[in-house]
């Protein structure tokens, strides 16, 4: 005979329904589905760059959507002219427009261009990167600053930032299987409540890990 206070029945009971709220409290959900783009070098313009280089009040016209919503690729290319008046020609410029002109290579771009020292940098932040001239049909324009290497990072919103229990400015590891497989370790987290799950890195990256192949790609916490 059973010597507990209460009855084998309400014991089992109790003990299913402790079980199944730590499940519950530790449950993560389905995966959101996770996407990773080598982004090609590009530009990013402001008003008054675009205004010099297609004249006043040009607007860009939409050659394709990115995946981010409100972001496309332009029918518009430039001429990217570096140091020692190397340059680059069909330089896609990619919309909408920023408060600040911004241009985005890969390690090998800025060596054929002839820049010793492009810093890899997050979007937006260029103070003290190098300058470049750049040209387009109906002008030229000056960029002081804002030739950068766009460093690796992802964006999420606040719900798949949640699933994988980081926040914004976080560092992230992507791990890309396969016969060139390599895992980066300093994936920047952009927490945006606009975005989905979005990993972006360079043609130098994705080419050295072989993306193109790659079938298992794994992104997780630091730690983990
Ligand atoms: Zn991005």
């Amino acid at each position: 005979m059973s010597a507990l206070p209460i009855n084998r029945a309400e014991l089992e009971q109790i003990v299913r329904k402790v079980v199944y709220e730590r499940v519950l409290t530790n449950v993560r959900g389905p995966a959101p589905t996770l996407v990773v783009h080598a982004s090609a070098r590009h530009a990013h313009l402001s008003r008054e760059h675009l205004d010099q280089l297609f004249g006043p009040g040009y607007e860009l016209t939409v050659d394709r959507e990115l995946y981010q919503p409100g972001n496309f690729a332009a029918k518009e290319t430039v001429t990217l002219i570096g140091p020692r008046s190397r340059l680059i020609s069909n330089l896609r410029i990619l919309g909408p427009l920023r408060n600040r002109s911004q241009v985005e290579l890969a390690f090998t771009d800025a060596v054929s261009l002839g820049f010793e020292n492009v810093p890899v940098r997050l979007s937006g932040d260029i103070d003290g990167t190098p300058g470049c001239f750049i040209m387009g049909p109906r002008g030229m324009a000056e960029l002081k600053e804002g030739v950068i290497r766009a460093a690796i990072h992802v964006h999420m919103n606040p719900s798949e930032a949640a699933y994988y229990g980081v926040k914004h400015r976080d560092l992230m590891k992507l791990r890309v299987g396969g016969d060139a497989g390599l895992t980066f370790n300093r994936v920047h987290v952009r927490v945006d409540p606009t975005v989905r799950l979005n990993v972006h890195m360079d043609t130098d990256e994705a080419n050295a890990c072989g993306l193109h192949l790659a079938k298992e790609i794994e992104l997780f916490r630091v730690g983990e």
